[in-house]
């Protein structure tokens, strides 16, 4: 038996710049500074650093890390590369702690590793339901939410998500949602998301009904009722979208108790891109960890200034 671990690009730096800079730059070493490709060579010598290359048109340095979530950040490559199969292939999550002990960085450094392959696995993609396909919608509550109003009703107090789940490519989008239940406010959340010609399926909750009006269709189920199919249609249901929050919630309970809410984005960005990379859907661990790695473009925190470098 192998280990998945054991390949080199988990260990060797070398091979990780390679192993990265061929799923970036697939077609050859890209400029960051200028967008060139033609005059660019790769610097060689014991004293320069490992994927150094230097670009003749602009005559700049550069390596892949460059407008990456790796940008400013002193960890080895093969470490980044082993939190990232890591991350993209746990069930529910790795917490920075654990991320701590198995990568042998520091807690603080293991805690912004996490945020910024989190950061990675955002994805933009094209709206949901395209051609007619279901997409499910629904809310949920988690965790404290220290900017509600004060109320009796525990629900009241909690954070906000609203999730969508398009059945056809088995895709996942979630947002914190802050604000009142309503029409008015749920109505744009589905338009940046959702195809116009999309079937929505959702609860009956009220603020649902007007901005449903705006697809090719809307189904509802009465949960009110007890109902979590329709009695005259078994594919009129949103157990699809209950089944994420219920991944979503173990992870977060189990995983990632103390979430702020400022965070709260970046994990249900976690949350969606496994589900939307899931074994299921074709994909084993490698797979989910290169597309992971095709996100780290263009997705540079800016932390301060005094967490760089870690
Ligand atoms: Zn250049």
């Amino acid at each position: 038996m192998v280990s998945a671990l054991s390949a080199k690009h988990f260990h060797d730096e070398e091979a990780a710049y390679a192993y990265v800079e061929a799923r970036i730059w697939p077609e050859g070493p890209v400029c960051p500074h200028c967008g060139g490709v033609e005059r660019i060579g790769k610097m060689g010598g014991k004293s320069t650093r490992i994927g150094a290359y230097k670009c003749y048109q602009c005559r700049k340095p550069f390596t892949v890390k460059i407008g990456t979530i790796f940008e400013a950040s002193h960890v080895p490559m093969h470490i980044w590369l082993q939190a990232m199969y890591l991350i993209a292939g746990s069930k529910k999550g790795v917490s920075s702690n654990q991320l701590h002990r198995i990568l042998g960085v520091t807690l603080k450094t293991a805690w912004f590793m996490s945020h910024r392959i989190r950061e990675a696995m955002q994805q933009g993609g094209p709206l949901m339901g395209q051609g007619g396909g279901v997409v499910e919608a629904d809310e949920t509550f988690i965790g404290r939410d220290p900017d509600a109003p004060p109320s009796r009703m525990a629900i009241r107090n909690m954070m906000q998500v609203v999730s969508l789940i398009d059945r056809e490519t088995g895709r996942a989008s979630s947002i914190v949602f802050t604000g009142d239940m309503s029409a008015a406010s749920i109505g744009p959340v589905l338009a940046g998301k959702l195809s116009p010609d999309a079937h929505l399926m959702t609860d009956e909750a009220k603020h649902y009904k007007l901005p449903g009006k705006g697809y090719a269709a809307h189904s509802s189920v009465a949960h009110g009722r007890g109902e979590y199919v329709n009695a005259d249609n078994a594919a009129i249901h949103s157990n699809t979208v209950e089944g994420y929050f219920s991944i979503f919630k173990r992870g977060m309970r189990g995983i990632y108790q103390h979430c702020q809410k400022k965070h709260l984005h970046r994990y249900l960005a976690e949350f969606d891109f496994r589900y939307s990379h899931r074994v299921a859907l074709g994909y084993n661990d490698n797979d989910r960890a290169n597309v992971l790695l095709s996100g780290v473009i263009g997705k540079r925190l800016t932390y301060k200034r005094t967490n760089a470098g870690l």
